[in-house]
C-alpha cells in the first residue's frame, strides 16, 4: 500500500496543486497574491535614435509568469485598474526599475562609442494613477533616493488617458513636467485628442502607436498616419517614437521621414535587467567596428 500511495504521489500532490476547477485565466486572488509576493517583474525595450543607431532609453515593461505561462500585460494591468490595485503594482514595477536603473546608468562599455550615462528610463503610467497625488509624489521622491535625475525619466501616458478628463490632465500632468519629468503620449492615433488639447498638455515626446508602424509597408493609408504624425511632432516641438519597428525597412522608412527615435523587435525584443548590458556591449562593439570599416574606407 505504501509504495503504491508512493506512486500515486506525485500525481495527488500535482492534483491538489492543480486543482480541476482552474481557469486557464488568473483570477483577481491570483493577480493580488502576485503582487504581494512581488512576483510581478519587468522587461526593458530598447529605445534608439533613429539617425544615428545611438542608444537613447529603455522603455519598463511589466512581466508576470503565471502557472507557467507568460499573462499578457493588458490583461492584468486592465485587471489591476479595474480592482484598485494598480497603484500597488506601479509602486512594484518603479522599485524595481529605479533600483537596476540607478545601477546600470553610469555605465560605460568596454568597446563603444557611446555609454548610458545619457539614457532615459520610460514608465508607463495608468490614467488612473493620475489623481493619486501620493503615488506621484513617491515616484519623485524615488527618483531623488536613487540620485536619478528627474529629467532622465520619461512618463508614458496613453492618449485616451491625457484627454478623457482633460482639465485634472493637464494640471497634474504640468505638474510633473514641473518637477523635471518629461511625459510622453502613448499609442498615438488610437485615441480621439483633439489638437487642441494636445497643444495644451506638456508633452515632449509622442509615440506612434505600433499598430500602424507595423502596417506601413502593407498600407498606404499607415504610412500616411505615420508620417503625419511625425509631422506634427516636429510642429509641436516634440520627440516622434515609433514603436512596433520589425524590419530594417521600416526603419528606413522612417529614417527618411525623419522620424526622432525608434523601438521594436528589429532592434531588440523586451529583456530581463540581467540581458541588458550585454546586448548593449555587443550592439556597441558591433557599431565600432562598422565605424573603423568606414574610417579605412574613406
Ligand atoms: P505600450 O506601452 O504601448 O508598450 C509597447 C508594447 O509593444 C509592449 O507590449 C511591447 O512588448 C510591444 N512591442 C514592442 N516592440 C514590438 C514589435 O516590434 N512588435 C510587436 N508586435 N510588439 C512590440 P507589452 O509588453 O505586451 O505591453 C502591452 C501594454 O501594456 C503596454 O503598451 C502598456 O500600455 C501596458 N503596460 C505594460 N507594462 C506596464 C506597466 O508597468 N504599467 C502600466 N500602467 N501599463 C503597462
Ligand atoms: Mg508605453
Ligand atoms: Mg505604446
Ligand atoms: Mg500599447
Amino acid at each position: 500500500l505504501r509504495a503504491l500511495l508512493e506512486q500515486a504521489g506525485t500525481s495527488t500532490s500535482n492534483a491538489l496543486l492543480v486543482p480541476q476547477s482552474r481557469a486557464n485565466e488568473p483570477s483577481l486572488a491570483d493577480l493580488k497574491n502576485a503582487i504581494d509576493t512581488k512576483q510581478i517583474s519587468v522587461a526593458y525595450q530598447p529605445k534608439i535614435f533613429c539617425r544615428t543607431g545611438t542608444l537613447s532609453g529603455f522603455e519598463v515593461l511589466a512581466r508576470w509568469q503565471w502557472h507557467g505561462h507568460w499573462v499578457s500585460p493588458e490583461t492584468f494591468i486592465a485587471m489591476a485598474e479595474e480592482h484598485g490595485l494598480i497603484d500597488d503594482l506601479t509602486r512594484l514595477i518603479v522599485e524595481q526599475s529605479l533600483a537596476w536603473f540607478a545601477s546600470v546608468s553610469q555605465y560605460v562599455p568596454v568597446a563603444g562609442l557611446t555609454t548610458m550615462r545619457s539614457t532615459t528610463l520610460s514608465l508607463n503610467i495608468s490614467a488612473k494613477s493620475l489623481n493619486n497625488q501620493a503615488l506621484l509624489n513617491w515616484i519623485v521622491e524615488q527618483c531623488d533616493e536613487w540620485k536619478i535625475e528627474r529629467n532622465r525619466l520619461i512618463l508614458e501616458l496613453t492618449e485616451t488617458s491625457a484627454t478623457s478628463e482633460f482639465v485634472t490632465a493637464l494640471d497634474t500632468l504640468t505638474r510633473l513636467r514641473i518637477k523635471g519629468f518629461h511625459l510622453a503620449i502613448d499609442d498615438f492615433g488610437t485615441g480621439y485628442s483633439s489638437m487642441v488639447q494636445l497643444v495644451q498638455l506638456p508633452f515632449s515626446e509622442i509615440k506612434i502607436d505600433k499598430s500602424f508602424v507595423m502596417a506601413n509597408r502593407n498600407s498606404a493609408v499607415s504610412s500616411a498616419v505615420v508620417r503625419s504624425i511625425i509631422d506634427l511632432g516636429r510642429s509641436l516641438n516634440m520627440l516622434s517614437t515609433a514603436e512596433g519597428v520589425e524590419d530594417a525597412t521600416t526603419l528606413d522608412f522612417l529614417k527618411e521621414l525623419g522620424c526622432d527615435l525608434a523601438q521594436g523587435y528589429h532592434i531588440a525584443k523586451p529583456m530581463p535587467a540581467e540581458a541588458v548590458i550585454p546586448w548593449f556591449e555587443r550592439r556597441e562593439s558591433t557599431r565600432e567596428q562598422s565605424r573603423l570599416v568606414s574610417v579605412n574606407h574613406s
